[in-house]
This record gives C-alpha cells, structure tokens and sequence, in this order.
C-alpha cells in the first residue's frame, strides 16, 4: 500500500464524512508533503486554514492515519506559502457551510503547529511506546486486600533507586487495574527520575514492531531501541503466546535487559506458570522475579473506588447529588471488574445530567438494568439442590430421589421452590433435574411451599435465607 494510496483514502473518508462542501472549504487544497518517523506531514496554503484543520479535525485526522498504519503516531499541519496579506481571510464563503465559515477559530482554539496534541503521548523518544493514561497514578490507585501486594510492588519498583524484583509480573483477571499500575509505574518514576528511559508498550505492539522491523530487515535498530531502555513495560504478555520468533526476540531482549540489571515489568491475564503456548524456558524465567496476583475486589474495596471516582468527577465536572446507598448498591451489584463498575457510575451521572433527574435508587436501577442482569450471577438447578442439601443435612442424592419420607421430601419441594424463583428453567425441565419427575410435581411443590411460607415462619426464614446464600453466592464454601 502506498503512501500515495493511503493519502488517498484518507481523504474518501473524510469527505464522505464531512460532506463535499465542507471537504472543499478545508481539505481540498492540503497536501500531502511526505511521512517521517511515524509524523504525518501534510501542508495547507494559509496559516488559517492550519489553525482551523488543528482546532477542528485534529483527533479525527490522527484517527484515520492511525487506521492506515498505527505507526502513523502524529499528523502535523505545515504552512506551504510565505505568509501573505489576505493570510487571514477565511477560505471562500460561498463554498463553506454557513456555521463552518461564521466563527473564527478563538487564539485558544488555534494550537502550536501540531497535531501532535490530539495523540496523547507517552514515550515521545522512542516512538515505539504505547501512551500513558494520565489518570492511571498511584494516586487515584485505591488499594484493598485483594491488590495490596501488587500495589507494595509496583511502588517498590518506582521508587527504589536500584533493581529489586526482576521481572515484576503483574497478573490478575481483566479490569482489575494492572495497565493502571504499569502506567503508575512509569509517571512515578519519570518524575522522580526523569533521566531514566522507561518504555510501555503491549505486547501486542512489541509484536507488530518486531515484525515490521524483520519485513524491513531492521532488526539491529529494533533491538537497540529495546536494549537501550531503562524500565521496559510489557503489558497483557499472554497475547504473544504462540509466535515463536516474537517469542524468541523477546526473550533474549528480556534476557539482555534482566542481565544488564534493567528493570523489566510484565503484566499478563494470568500466573507465569499458566501460560499457555509460551515456551516452558520464557514461563520460567518470567517467574523468577516476583509473581504478584491481583484477585477479583472484594466490597469493600468497590465501595472505596466508587467513592474515589465520585470525588474526582465532582472535582472535574462540580457537584453531584448522590444519594446514600447509590454507591453502596453498585458495590454490591457490579461485581465483574472496575472498569464496569466505574463505566456504571460514569453512565448514572450523565444520565442524570442529561435528562436533568435526580440520581436515585430506582432510576440507578433502570438505567443500569442492562449491566446489572448480565452482572447477576446465573444460579444453576444443581447450585441450588447442594446448597438446600446442606442446609437440611440430606444427601444430595435424596434431591433426586423418590423417597418420599417428610424429611427429604420437604427439602425437596423447598429446592424446587427455589430453582422455579431463582432460575429461568420451565417446570418440566426442573421436573427433569429432580430424578426426572412429572411438572405437576413441581407445581405442586411450588404452591405448597407458597401456602407454608404463609403459614409457618420457619419455612419462611429457611426460604430466604437459602435465596440470600444463593443470589449473593457467599455460603460457607
Ligand atoms: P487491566 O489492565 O487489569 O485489565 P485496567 O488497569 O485497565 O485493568 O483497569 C480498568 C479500569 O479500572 C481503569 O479505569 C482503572 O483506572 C480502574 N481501576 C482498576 N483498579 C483500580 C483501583 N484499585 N483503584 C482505582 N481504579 C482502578
Ligand atoms: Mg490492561
């Protein structure tokens, strides 16, 4: 694919997206001046049109690049003419829209010569890191039982002056927060060591770059460019499974480094020993360090990030009305990782905004019904026949037997009972999961159990203290 032909779509799109007219009154007239180092260079006749192109299409030119090669890490916008009078003058009137032409862009609006600024940036240097998320800080880390350890390490590493755990692994399920630590990493330490050259980059990225650099034949600058960092970042390692000469140029990159006594951190979905498709010689070494897990958060802990979320929007965006309990209900209901939890809260709060209602319970409810079903935990027909098992101290073959003794038979509608509320089965099906029985028993379990729960309080309490066990999935084992 050409530079030429890439040029060439990106300008399709962008006319098919902003329409011919507006297209012409800015676009028509830039041209393409050529690429280096991943900077697109495009060039425009008037210092207006440049200003304009920059406040207005900034993100969604560096957008369509990146889609022709994520290389293409910055576009900037280059003044082709001397400056001239009419300079100023904005493009034609009759070709532009009237609410494109009327406004001139405010001094604010008009940006330094780049576009650079519309792509966050991260290792500027090198050009091969991945941007850093400003808000991924140690700060606005909250820190619970089930993250402490990787929390005490990732500090560690940032701060201590000379290599202590080397490799740091960094594993955990998704959305638990280890591209927050590693990006917390690598601020913390650009500020206290800003000489220090820290690279972060997924390893989905370290691939394509080792790739490209063997299509070129550019491998000794690619492994310059690695062997000369500092601190190397390599996140969610478990997707170079499987390649085996990424696998082996990572290796020996991470073996240079390890030995050359730089700081190497590496994060993956799961423990070093369980990666599947790696290589048993990378698992072991990548194991020698320290191993830190990052488990699933427990409520206390969701409760703490909400809180923690909550004060910085209000910091950014002024006061909101949360009325107690809101939080506490998302913290006991989302349970899948952070990011949901917090993509929860975000979504309440514009809503509210946006329709101009005050957050409530009930409207929390309705906004997040969607999320809040698929965070339900399934309760299964078996689940519930062990769990009723137990709690009447019956064996869990007398669920399915047809022994008809009160003791077992009682508990046996209670569990049919149970898997008709807490479950989607139809009756003949749970009829079938019970010994393979008839859906009118089932029925006829259902309104018995109905009648008692009216009549006698210890069924009721039994009842429910079995659905709290089974829909808050915490028994005693
Ligand atoms: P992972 O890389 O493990 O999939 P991320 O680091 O991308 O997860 O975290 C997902 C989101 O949850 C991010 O917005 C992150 O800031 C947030 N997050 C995760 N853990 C915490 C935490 N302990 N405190 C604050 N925010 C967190
Ligand atoms: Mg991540």
């Amino acid at each position: 694919m050409s530079l030429a032909d890439q040029w060439r779509r990106v300008r399709a799109r962008l006319q098919a997206e902003l329409g011919e007219a507006t297209f012409n009154s800015w676009f028509k007239q830039v041209e393409l001046n050529g690429v280096a180092d991943g900077r697109v260079m495009l060039a425009v006749p008037t210092r207006f049109i440049r200003n304009w192109i920059v406040s207005h299409y900034a993100d969604r030119l560096a957008k369509l690049w990146a889609d022709e090669d994520a290389d293409f890490c910055r576009v900037d916008v280059l003044v082709s003419a001397e400056v001239r009078p009419e300079e100023n003058a904005a493009p034609a009137a009759d070709s532009a829209p009237a609410e494109e032409a009327a406004p001139a862009p405010s001094p604010a609006a008009a940006r330094p010569d780049t576009l650079a600024n519309a792509v966050p940036h991260g290792f500027e240097d090198a050009g091969v890191g991945a941007p850093l998320d400003p808000r991924f800080t140690f700060e606005a880390f909250v820190v619970g039982k089930s993250n402490e350890l990787a929390h005490a390490a990732a500090r560690r590493v940032a701060e201590a002056t000379d290599v202590t755990f080397n490799p740091l692994f960094l594993y955990g399920g998704v959305g638990l927060g280890k591209t927050h630590l590693m990006h917390a990493i690598a601020w913390e330490i650009r500020k206290r060591h800003p000489e220090r050259k820290v690279l972060y980059l997924s390893a989905e990225k370290f691939m394509y770059q080792f790739v490209r650099a063997l299509r070129f034949k550019d491998t000794m600058a690619f492994k310059q460019q690695f062997r000369s960092v500092d601190v190397l970042m390599i996140d969610d390692v478990q997707f170079i499974s499987g390649k085996d000469s990424t696998q082996e140029e990572f290796f020996h990159t991470f073996n240079a480094l390890i030995d050359h006594n730089r700081q190497v951190i590496i994060s993956a979905d799961r423990s070093p020993s369980d990666l599947e498709g790696i290589e048993e010689r990378i698992r072991s070494r990548l194991g020698w360090g320290l191993a830190a897990d990052i488990h699933p958060t427990d409520y206390e802990l969701r409760l703490g990030i909400l809180q923690a979320k909550a004060e910085e929007m209000m910091l950014r965006n002024g006061p909101v009305a949360i009325p107690p309990g809101v939080l506490e209900f998302l913290a006991h209901r989302i349970v899948s990782n952070v990011r949901e939890l917090e993509g929860a809260l975000k979504r309440v709060v514009a809503y509210a905004s946006l329709v101009g209602r005050p957050i409530t319970p009930e409207m929390t409810q309705e906004v997040l019904r969607d999320l809040l079903r698929s965070n339900d935990r399934k309760i299964t027909i078996e689940e519930i026949q062990r769990r009723v098992a137990e709690y009447y101290n019956v064996r869990l073959a007398d669920m399915l037997s047809a022994r008809r003794a009160r003791a077992v038979a009682r508990p046996r509608q209670v569990a049919m009972y149970l898997s008709k509320q807490l479950t989607t089965r139809s009756l003949p099906e749970i009829g079938r999961k019970f010994g393979g029985r008839d859906h009118t028993t089932v029925i006829h379990a259902v309104r018995k159990i109905d009648e008692l729960r009216q009549a006698d309080s210890g069924i009721e309490e039994d009842v429910d203290l079995l659905r709290r066990m089974l829909e808050g999935g915490h028994g005693p084992n």
